[in-house]
């Protein structure tokens, strides 16, 4: 491999592969960062001014906070020392250096440049400009990729071409700026520290280290504009409370209820990027309570919120709960999740509800099944765009769900060799556990995967004539799908 030139800047001991203790599961939510010295933390007043026109920033040296160069990635700290080298300011910034105050694994680093992405391009061999909304560098080593960010001035002002807003949303924002606006232009309080290659001291603008300390999620500025500048700020705000373990500060709290319908003026990809970082993030489960208390819920999934705000018998809530439940439970087993199978689950109510309606007329299964996942999906994908490697596995877990009564002869032992058999069978085994489906049909199928060929002939054999009350008025405990 060759060496870049500045691979050999790096002092010998930054070399090491990154060890980080797994802390985040025992972590107190609200304890105070680690990485801040008692001097430092005696400083902060929890009055003191937030913005930096006010008092300055507040700037942490080195030797009274704990942020090591051991626990940066190699790649993120390569690039901070080649941009410093080329006379640029390089500091590390968001969620990294966030994580690493709070004694967490950062999931990612970002850094923060004088440099234009024009200018980042030209340091970097391995390096792709990318984003239309946002410019930004992407400094490719193998698999990780470090994101370069140049500063970047806030406000919701039409200056020129390289802003633009509509309806005080910004759609294009290109307008650099000094590093006091790029972190006046960021999100959370807590999400605006940065760490100085130059001096690798901390410098906080906003207040971020004591609301770090105070375990509070504050946005910079005035909440209500922030959300409407970028409504996608309402779902981090969840994310990051749920993530972290933070109370969201009141005044950023109080538009959550309100400014949920700017929702649908983001754009549907987006959203659904947005969405796998909420749901797969390991906190699922709280994240769907939070959305749906703060009424954010409603405007991403509205079909499913109108199942969950009529449900007469619990299971519609119980089986989203335990399907997120479960693929928490997945992450933190450190098991891959996938996310047609969170969609099958967010989605499966309205759909069963307009199978069973379908079912009524006379319909056959497969067709009801196909017609209504037909019907939800065409509604849902307007909102939050589901790509169709997710979406088609999607279909099938929910397409087989009806197969799955077909317990007689060699049907089966062919459903059985489907590949997408397991996802619909740990499905089906969430729909029992609900309430909604039948149990002795989940045990049925859990026995004959455990079963040798014989007793597989035998069971299936065995007069299983599936049943299926189509015409119930009422859906009772057990639906017609599991009948
Ligand atoms: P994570 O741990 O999920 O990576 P993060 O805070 O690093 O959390 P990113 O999406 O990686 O989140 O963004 C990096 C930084 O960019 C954030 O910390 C924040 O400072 C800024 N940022 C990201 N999204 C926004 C936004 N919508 N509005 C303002 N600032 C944002
Ligand atoms: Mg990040």
């Amino acid at each position: 491999m060759r060496r870049s030139a500045y691979y050999t800047e790096i002092p010998p001991h930054n070399k090491r592969r990154l060890h980080y203790i797994r802390r985040q599961a025992t972590l107190e939510p609200h304890s105070r960062p680690e990485g801040l010295s008692d001097h430092v933390m005696q400083e902060y007043d929890p009055e003191a001014p937030r913005t930096a026109t006010a008092a300055g920033p507040l700037i942490v040296p080195r030797p009274e906070h704990n942020i090591s160069r051991a626990n940066i990635s190699e790649q993120a700290l390569k690039v901070l020392y080649k941009l410093k080298q080329e006379g640029f300011a390089a500091h590390l910034v968001g969620g990294g250096v966030r994580d690493l105050l709070l004694g967490h694994e950062p999931k990612d680093f970002d850094v923060a440049t004088d440099a234009t992405p024009e200018q980042v391009r030209q340091v970097f061999r391995n390096c792709r400009l990318i984003g239309r909304r946002f410019r930004l560098a992407h400094v490719h080593f193998g698999r990780e990729i470090i994101e370069v960010a140049t500063f970047r001035a806030g406000g919701a002002d039409d200056v020129d071409a390289e802003r633009h807003v509509e309806n005080g949303m910004i759609l294009r924002d290109n307008v650099y700026g000094s590093i006091e606006e790029d972190a006046l232009r960021r999100d959370f309080t807590i999400n605006a520290l940065y760490y100085n290659i130059n001096d690798f001291s901390l410098i906080d603008y906003t207040g971020g280290l004591n609301d770090l300390r105070n375990g509070q999620l504050r946005l910079i500025g005035d909440p209500t504009r922030r959300y409407r500048e970028d409504p996608v700020r309402m779902l981090r705000a969840v994310r990051f409370a749920c993530k972290l373990g933070f109370a969201v500060e009141p005044d950023t709290e109080r538009p959550l209820f309100e400014l949920g319908h700017l929702l649908g003026d983001i754009a549907a990809a987006r959203l659904f990027d947005e969405l796998i970082k909420l749901f797969h993030a390991g906190y699922g489960l709280e994240t769907f309570e939070k959305l749906r208390h703060y009424g954010l819920f409603g405007y991403l999934f509205p079909a499913t919120e109108t199942c969950l705000a009529q449900e007469d018998h619990a299971f519609p809530i119980t089986f989203v709960s335990r399907g997120l439940r479960t693929t928490d439970e997945r992450i933190q087993q450190g098991k891959p999740v996938a996310p047609f199978f969170l969609y099958a689950v967010l989605l499966w109510e309205p759909v069963r509800q307009r199978y069973e309606q379908l079912l009524t007329k006379d319909m056959v299964d497969a067709d009801a099944m196909l017609q209504a996942a037909d019907e939800v999906c065409a509604r849902q994908q307007p909102l939050v765009s589901i790509p169709k490697r997710y979406s088609l596995p999607m279909r099938e877990i929910w397409s087989l769900q009806p197969r799955l009564l077909q317990r007689d002869g060699k049907r089966p032992s062919r459903l059985i060799g489907h590949p997408r058999f397991r996802a619909a069978y740990d499905f089906l085994v969430l729909r029992a556990q609900a309430g909604e489906a039948d149990p002795e049909l989940a045990d049925w199928w859990t026995r004959y995967q455990e079963a040798d060929p014989t007793d597989r002939t035998s069971m299936s054999e065995g007069g299983v004539k599936r049943k299926r009350p189509r015409r119930r008025r009422k859906p009772a405990a057990a639906s017609p799908v599991a009948g």
